[in-house]
């Protein structure tokens, strides 16, 4: 008897709820086309909404750091040493994000974890968002904080929450400010006032905002002209790079590499990838950043208007992640499935990723998709509308 037998078990009882989640081979870049188990598909699954990963300009500057400062970091930063590409990429994320300074982590979900770990302890509380995203739901796990969940977007429901919880040494109030998975977005400036009135720090994640949305996509709270306390943003998604960032204040910064855990005890990422990130955001602020934005916006109306046109409701103020409710988690397994063989690659989302009983069909455009790549989504989805549409009454039989 073998002691990770179990572990079979499991996966069979995964697979029995239509939860066995499997990876889907890809080769080459993240482009608009993409070869996905060997099917020529369009890309609707990939985040780098700007289409930057595969950008000539981010390779060469990783293969000239690569020379400069060579592959693996060594160390952490504070053990081998803060090398000059990640130095340079922080100045630029902090002019980037107009705060004083910046912190450049291994990845979003590390920038999470270790940022909330850090800031909160027991004797403190969190007021999070009920759709956050697993890093900052495991973030307040590890910081074993008081945690309250408030509904969704829902700044009446935190004011509530904040007024009843009972006295707690910090308080902070954490949110994604572009949601990952339903493309809307957090009521930020009333959040910010709440916070302010309560005595609450604020935590906003745009993880999906930075590089897309704002001025120069400079994210949502620019938008609104708010500053969290605490930013984050990635730097993987629009950036087509790697990494993340929490920028903010210079004792913020300094605190978090003293005491994120995720920060410091862990090897720096590699000085190529801080350069990758670097050229990024170069580009993502310059001229083919503002042209790509554009075109994205173009792509998000024309999508959102293809759907309406099939009946999907959309909302009022669209974004470029598009998630199409299906409910039932089979039945949106199959519609990817069934999606992927008319050539489009578009993800089933189901639980834990999503609440029970909502999975979806997640589509993320890119700004180098064409109008008529979006056609044939479109086009697909209306030959598969029975997939995603309540079926209709059966006919009546009187005449
Ligand atoms: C993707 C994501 C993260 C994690 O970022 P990575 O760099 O991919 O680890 C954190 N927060 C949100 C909201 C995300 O969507």
């Amino acid at each position: 008897m073998n002691p990770l037998d179990w572990i079979d078990q499991e996966l069979a009882d995964l697979e029995s709820q239509g939860l066995r989640r499997r990876m889907r081979n890809v080769v080459g870049p993240q482009r608009a086309l993409l070869r996905v188990d060997g099917i020529e598909a369009i890309n609707f699954s990939s985040n780098s909404y700007l289409g930057l990963s595969d950008h000539p300009e981010l390779a060469e500057a990783a293969r000239a750091v690569l020379t400069e400062e060579g592959a693996g970091a060594g160390a952490s930063r504070l053990i081998a040493g803060n090398q000059l590409a990640h130095r340079q990429l922080e100045t630029a994320i902090a002019r980037f994000k107009s705060t004083p300074a910046a912190l450049f982590f291994n990845s979003g979900y590390q920038a999470n974890v270790g940022t909330l770990q850090a800031l909160l302890g027991p004797e403190d509380a969190v007021f999070s968002d009920t759709l956050n995203h697993a890093s900052i739901i495991d973030g307040c796990r590890l910081a074993r904080a008081q945690v309250h969940v408030y509904r969704h977007a829902d700044a009446t429901h935190l004011a509530e929450l904040l007024s009843k919880a009972p006295p707690a040494r910090r308080r902070l109030i954490v949110t994604e400010s572009l949601f990952s998975m339903d493309g809307d977005r957090a009521p930020l400036t009333e959040l910010a006032k709440l916070a302010r009135s309560h005595g609450a720090m604020l935590m906003v994640d745009e993880a999906h905002a930075t590089g897309v949305l704002g001025p120069d996509g400079r994210g949502l709270a620019a938008a609104a002209g708010i500053v969290p306390d605490i930013q984050m943003g990635t730097l993987g998604k629009a950036m087509g790079a790697a990494g993340a960032y929490i920028a903010g204040s210079t004792s913020l910064i300094e605190f978090l590499f003293n005491k994120a855990r995720s920060f410091v005890f862990t090897t720096a990422p590699p000085a190529a990838m801080a350069a990758t990130a670097h050229r990024a955001l170069d580009l993502a602020t310059g001229p083919l950043g503002r042209e790509r934005r554009a075109q994205l916006m173009l792509h998000v109306k024309h999508f959102h208007e293809g759907l309406r046109n099939l009946d999907v409701p959309t909302p009022s103020d669209p974004s470029h992640i598009i998630p199409l409710l299906v409910g039932e988690t089979r039945r949106a397994m199959l519609l990817s499935e069934r999606l992927l063989r008319a050539g489009i690659f578009a993800h089933g989302i189901r639980p834990p990723t999503v609440p029970e009983g909502t999975s979806r069909i997640r589509f993320s455009l890119m700004a180098t998709h064409t109008t008529s790549q979006l056609e044939r989504a479109l086009s697909a989805l209306a030959d598969l509308k029975v997939l995603f549409r309540p079926l209709p009454a059966p006919p009546s039989t009187t005449p």
